[in-house]
């Protein structure tokens, strides 16, 4: 007889997650200030105020400064 590969799919599982974060307490979106213009910024994303990452030029050219 077939086994049951798992009880529930990752829908299920992500929905049930975000529930256990949220009690916990765990904060998806850590901001810490910015290694090139210090101005704050979501840990691990693309600074929006001067458009760089990790010393690299992402985006050419932000609304903000110019
Ligand atoms: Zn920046």
């Amino acid at each position: 007889m077939a086994l049951q590969k798992r009880r529930r799919g990752p829908a299920r599982t992500g929905h049930q997650r975000s529930a256990w974060m949220r009690k916990s307490g765990a904060n998806h979106m850590v901001v810490q200030p910015c290694a090139n213009c210090g101005a704050p910024r979501i840990a691990h994303r693309v600074c929006m105020s001067c458009g760089q990452y990790r010393g690299e030029q992402i985006i050419a050219k932000p609304a903000a400064e110019e």
